[in-house]
């Protein structure tokens, strides 16, 4: 395993990151339940290979995440680093974050959290969560008494706003989102090791889509064995990246990730220059130029045009050709979502109107529709 210094904390993680947010799970009796024994046997086997970062948070798996992954600490504790979050959204007064934090100690059946994160922190719940109840004043606290090594949050915002976020001073590692279809967060994750913090990325493998591209290996003409591996030495390389996390769900995923995290060679500036073009000549043949701008919405009968192009590029840009599929399907599917499919367009022309990149999207719509549904 390799592994970098972790920002200014004084902490080396491994390269590989355990994330617990897709831990087996099955159904019993119309609930979910997390499998136990099969979890912790990956997590072990993570462990013994020298994966020593393991990242949960208070709702994965349907809560139950933090309590098996504390189950799979026992005899590992002092070896490995905890990182689990605290939902934001769910705090109403000063107060509660000591009150989540006692929770989720005991739950995890641990003394203290090594980064304890202010879990999807954006511009909104900074100010209207953090701020407006004091929370890092009890988040100081919580350090000084030795019940939270790290203060770290992770992030879904513009990338200016994590700038903003560092800049208050007091966080020491930010976890956020980044992958080779991601890349907008690479230059706030650069100013956030300037600023000594580390770097946590979720996603490497873009929550598990890569993993069913066979197109996006081609870029290196064969040089790598599949396009996960791609993925994450893309990750790897970028050296601000101290430790990616991966949600593993099998044994499978736990053994290609590490191999690939233990053998890491970084791309050579040549090869990631490959993949780039290989990624532009696809775009310039196939990719609809929709830049979800969403003028043409809202489309009088809720047609989602903007996502329905977002799945069509990931179908023949990336190859991404069974999530594209299910994700079409999903859409509208459940009486909650008002939104529509392509087939229940009535050719107004209304949003071609207004559309700035003059996208053909009756017809464009047409096409996904025989190609997504
Ligand atoms: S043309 Fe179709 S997609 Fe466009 S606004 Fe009319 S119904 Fe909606
Ligand atoms: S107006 Fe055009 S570019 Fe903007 S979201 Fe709609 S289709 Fe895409």
């Amino acid at each position: 395993m390799r592994y970098r210094e972790f920002g200014n904390t004084g902490v080396k993680v491994s390269l590989l990151g355990f994330g617990a947010m897709r831990l087996p799970e099955e159904k019993v009796n119309g609930e979910y339940r997390v499998k136990e024994e099969e979890s912790i046997e990956m997590i072990h086997w993570a462990f013994e290979k020298g994966v020593n970062y393991i990242d949960t948070a208070y709702g994965y798996c349907h809560h139950q995440s933090e309590i098996v992954v504390g189950k799979a600490l026992k005899g590992w504790r002092d070896k490995v680093y905890l990182s689990t979050k605290m939902p934001t959204w769910l705090v109403e007064k000063t107060g509660d974050y000591r009150r989540f934090l006692e929770e989720q100690l005991k739950k995890l059946d641990v003394e203290y959290i090594d980064f304890y994160h202010f879990h999807g922190l954006n511009e909104e719940r900074f100010k209207n969560v953090v701020l407006k109840y004091d929370l890092l004043k009890e988040a100081r606290k919580a350090k000084e008494e030795g019940l939270i090594k790290h203060i770290s949050f992770s992030f879904h915002d513009r990338p200016e706003v994590m700038k903003r976020l560092i800049d208050v001073g007091i966080f020491e590692s930010v976890l956020c989102q980044y992958n080779l279809l991601d890349r907008t967060n690479e230059e706030a994750m650069a100013y956030a090791r300037q600023k000594g913090l580390g770097v946590a990325v979720m996603g490497p493998v873009g929550g598990g889509r890569l993993a069913a591209s066979d197109v996006l290996k081609e870029a290196l003409g064969g040089r790598v064995r599949s396009t996960p591996e791609l993925a994450l030495r893309f990750v790897f390389t970028n050296k601000n990246v101290c430790v990616a996390l991966s949600g593993m769900e099998n044994m499978n995923m736990v053994e290609e990730n590490v191999r690939v995290a233990s053998s890491f060679k970084p791309l050579t500036e040549q090869e990631l220059q490959a993949i780039d073009s290989f990624i532009e000549e696809r775009k310039k043949k196939q990719e609809i130029p929709c830049t979800s701008c969403e003028y043409c919405m809202p489309c009088p009968n809720n047609v989602a045009i903007p996502e329905i192009f977002r799945l069509m590029n990931y179908y023949t840009v990336y190859g991404l050709r069974e999530y594209a599929r299910r994700q079409y399907q999903n859409i509208g599917s459940d009486e909650k979502d008002e939104r529509r499919r392509a087939d229940a367009c009535v050719e107004c022309g209304r949003c071609e109107e207004l559309c700035p990149q003059k996208i053909k999207i009756i017809e464009r719509l047409k096409e996904a529709h025989k190609i997504l549904g």
